[in-house]
C-alpha cells in the first residue's frame, strides 16, 4: 500500500545527493550491523556509535519484547533480526536506542502518516468491502528493499520525519470522527512501531473498529503471538519464494516470513498475501508455482493471493512496470495450484480486481481498482449459489 506523499512530510527536505549520503552512511552502518553474534542473533556492535544523537530518555516510551544483558546491552526480540545493542546505541530499524540499559522506542504516539482509505487499498479484498480505514504508519523499517514504494517512509530515521503526536485514544477518536470501519497499520513496517500499534489496536478494538496489520512477516513469534489477539486481519507482503532474492533485494530473510504465514493462519485471523512481480527479479513462474504450491499445502487454498504491479521506484528505477501479461501467467499458475482467490493488483480495470465465487464462477464482488461497484456475499456465502467465501463480511 503505497502512501501518498501529501500525507508524509520530511522535517529536513533532503537533496538527492544528501539522500545518497545518507543512504550510505546508513548502509555502512547496516552492513557493520549485520555481522553475527555466538547464538546467530544479529550484533549491532556498529551502532555503539551512535548515528543520530541520543534523545532525552524523558518522555520516551519503553520498548517491549526485549531482554537485558551484561554490561547495560539489550537484546531486542520483536523480529527475526535479534538486535544486540550496547547502551548509546541504536537497533537496526533507527527506532529504538539503548539508554542505560533500558530500551526504547522513539515512535509511540508519534506518526509521520495518518490517511484515510478505502480498505481495498491495503490491499484487503475480503474484509468490509467498500469500507474505510484509517491508516497510520512511522518512519523507517526492519527490512531495506530496493523496490520499496513507500521508501521516503521507510527509509527514513524518525528525526529525518515530521510527525504528528497522537497518542492511541486519539488515533481511535480521529477514526471514529473520520466514520471509518477500521483502523490498519501500514506504509512502513508496523514492527518498528509495535508499541503504538499494540494500544492502538486494543484501544479500536474496545470501541468497536476492526483492526489490520499490513506487515513484511519478519515479527517474531511471541509478539506476534500477543498482537494476534487484538488484529482482525493481516495482509503480509510475500515479496518472493528465493532466500537469495530475501538476502539480496530487501537485505532479509524468507524463512521467517514463512513461519509468520502459518502462524496467523494457525491464529484465525484473516489473511490475505501480497506478491509484488518484479521484472527480473522475481518473476521466475517455476519459482511463482513453487511458492503457490507451498500456500496451498502449508497454509491454505482459501488464502487470497494478490499478484501486484511494480512499478520503478528508490533503487529499482532502471527496470520497467511490470507487464500485465506476467502478472496474468503467475495468476494463471495460481488458478493451476488450487489457490481460489486469485488477484492482479495496481491494474486499474483488470477483470482480477473482482472476486470470483470458486463454486459457480460468478462475479461476487465486481470492483474498478479499489472501488466497489457491486456486492454480492450474503452473511459470508456467495449470493447466487452459497458457496461459503472466507472473509470479514458486514453481516457476519
Ligand atoms: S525491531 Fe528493530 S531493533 Fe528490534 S530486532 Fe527488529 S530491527 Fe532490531
Amino acid at each position: 500500500m503505497k502512501a501518498l506523499s501529501s500525507s508524509v512530510a520530511m522535517r529536513k527536505r533532503l537533496t538527492r545527493r544528501e539522500f545518497l549520503g545518507e543512504g550510505l552512511l546508513a548502509s555502512l552502518t547496516a552492513a557493520l550491523a549485520a555481522c553475527t553474534a555466538s547464538d546467530g542473533s544479529f550484533t549491532s556492535e556498529a551502532h555503539a556509535t551512535p548515528t543520530f544523537e541520543l534523545p532525552d530518555p524523558k518522555g520516551l516510551h519503553e520498548a517491549r519484547h526485549y531482554r537485558q544483558l551484561t554490561g547495560n546491552t539489550v537484546q531486542c526480540q520483536m523480529c527475526f533480526r535479534s538486535c544486540v545493542v550496547l547502551e548509546g546505541g541504536w537497533g537496526f530499524c533507527r527506532n529504538k536506542v539503548n539508554i542505560g540499559g533500558r530500551y526504547f522506542t522513539l515512535v509511540y504516539g508519534r506518526p509521520s502518516a495518518l490517511q484515510v482509505d478505502p480498505i481495498e487499498k491495503e490491499p484487503a479484498f475480503h474484509m468490509l468491502p467498500g469500507g474505510t480505514i484509517f491508516c497510520t504508519g512511522t518512519a523507517s523499517c526492519n527490512f531495506r528493499c530496493k523496490f520499496c514504494q513507500n521508501w521516503h517512509l521507510s527509509q527514513r530515521h524518525f528525526n529525518e520525519m515530521d510527525h504528528y503526536p497522537t497518542t492511541p485514544d486519539e488515533t481511535v477518536k480521529m477514526a471514529l470522527e473520520a466514520a471509518c470501519d477500521a483502523v490498519s497499520f501500514t506504509y512502513n513496517e508496523p514492527t518498528v512501531f509495535y508499541e503504538h500499534m499494540f494500544d492502538v489496536a486494543k484501544a479500536a478494538k474496545a470501541a468497536g473498529l476492526r483492526t489490520l496489520c499490513h506487515t513484511n512477516g519478519g515479527i517474531s513469534e511471541e509478539p506476534l503471538a500477543a498482537l494476534l489477539e487484538h488484529m482482525d486481519a493481516v495482509t503480509v507482503d510475500l515479496k518472493s519464494f528465493s532466500p537469495k532474492f530475501y538476502r539480496e533485494i530487501s537485505s532479509a530473510e524468507l524463512e521467517p516470513v514463512l513461519r509468520t504465514l502459518q502462524q496467523i493462519y494457525r491464529s484465525g485471523v484473516h489473511l490475505e498475501i501480497v506478491n509484488l512481480v518484479i521484472p527480473t527479479l522475481n518473476d521466475n513462474m517455476n519459482e511463482i508455482q513453487q511458492m503457490c504450491r507451498w500456500i496451498c499445502d502449508k497454509i491454505s487454498n482459501q488464502v487470497p493471493i494478490h499478484f501486484n504491479r511494480f512499478f520503478p521506484d528508490y533503487k529499482l528505477t532502471s527496470l520497467p512496470p511490470t507487464p500485465v501479461e506476467t502478472l496474468e501467467a503467475a495468476a494463471a499458475i495460481a488458478d493451476k495450484e488450487g489457490l481460489e482467490y486469485v488477484y492482479i493488483g495496481n491494474c486499474p480495470g483488470h477483470e482480477r480486481n473482482s472476486t470470483f465465487c470458486p463454486a459457480c464462477g460468478k462475479v461476487i464482488i465486481k470492483r474498478a481498482h479499489f472501488h466497489l461497484i457491486s456486492l454480492d456475499v450474503e452473511k459470508g456465502r456467495c449470493g447466487f449459489c452459497g458457496h461459503p467465501i472466507p472473509g470479514i463480511w458486514w453481516d457476519v
